[in-house]
């Protein structure tokens, strides 16, 4: 291309960022000043850009991912301390967190009384899916179940609905705080019948499956829940002391 029909940086940088290209538009500045007055070769030029903008994509992803998790925390297996807590086995956890649970679409359920590191177990899995680009969802229980009946009301709830079915693992945090009417329970059906073998759900509970009972009121219902959650089902059973109690005296 001649002097007088090459494009100035200025548009080019506009022409990237028409077509979507702001790893390249972020670089493209330092790329062009690295090459002047070397003997790069043009595609050794162009590969350094589309590096870039490939670079900035996974990041961006990788952003995207995080965010729309909504993890409440970032805390992970490293910063779990076994020694603490000895009923659970270590090697199971390991075994979970190469994320094959998610290939086979089993469930976990973490079931223990407060403090025994529920919640940072499931966080601790959620980061590894999200580190193996798969897409999570944290919400608690009762969060899921007030947005699926509020939005009864206002006639989004398919919608609500694909929020808890759309993302490759599901994680519900706190079931069994607060007892679940009907209706409630209708709604958490639905949810692990429509992702029975096809995303896992992981649950934190500070209930044992055979009080789930006293939590929901429906009997059959909650029969027909347990059956499908557990037929793929990893179940650790944290018998042991609060955390939080660890250092008071
Ligand atoms: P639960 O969900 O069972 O009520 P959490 O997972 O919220 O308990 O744990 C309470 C707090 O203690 C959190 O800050 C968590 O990171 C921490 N914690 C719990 N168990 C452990 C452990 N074994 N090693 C390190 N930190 C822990
Ligand atoms: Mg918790």
């Amino acid at each position: 291309m001649s002097k007088d029909t090459a494009l100035s940086t200025a548009v080019i940088e506009q022409r990237m960022g028409a077509f979507h290209l702001s790893g390249m538009k972020k670089t493209l500045q330092m790329r062009l000043k690295q090459a002047s007055g070397t003997d790069m070769a043009y595609s050794e030029f162009l590969g350094l850009l589309l590096e870039d903008e490939v670079n900035q994509r996974a990041e961006n992803k990788h952003k995207r991912l995080y965010h729309g998790a909504r993890l409440p925390f970032e805390k992970g297996l490293e910063d779990f301390d076994f020694t603490f807590q000895p009923s659970i086995n270590k090697k199971e956890i390991m075994q979970l967190s190469t994320g094959e649970f998610m290939q086979t679409k089993t469930n976990i359920l973490f079931v223990g009384q407060p403090g025994t590191g529920k919640t940072h177990l499931a966080v601790a899995l959620g980061l590894i899916a999200l580190g193996l680009s798969k897409t999570v969802l944290f919400t608690t229980m009762w969060d899921m179940i007030t947005t699926l009946q509020q939005s009864r009301a206002d006639f989004s709830y398919q919608k609500k609905m694909q929020l808890y079915l759309k993302p490759d693992l599901l994680i519900l945090d706190e079931l069994g705080y607060r007892s679940m009417g009907d209706k409630t329970l209708e709604d958490f059906f639905e949810i692990v019948s429509k992702r029975y073998e096809k995303g896992s759900i992981i649950i934190t509970s500070n209930r044992s499956i055979s009080e789930w009972d006293s939590v929901f009121v429906d009997k059959t219902l909650t029969t027909a829940v347990v059956d499908r959650l557990m037929h793929h089902c990893t179940v650790i059973d944290i018998k042991g002391e609060s955390y939080r109690f660890k250092n008071r005296t």
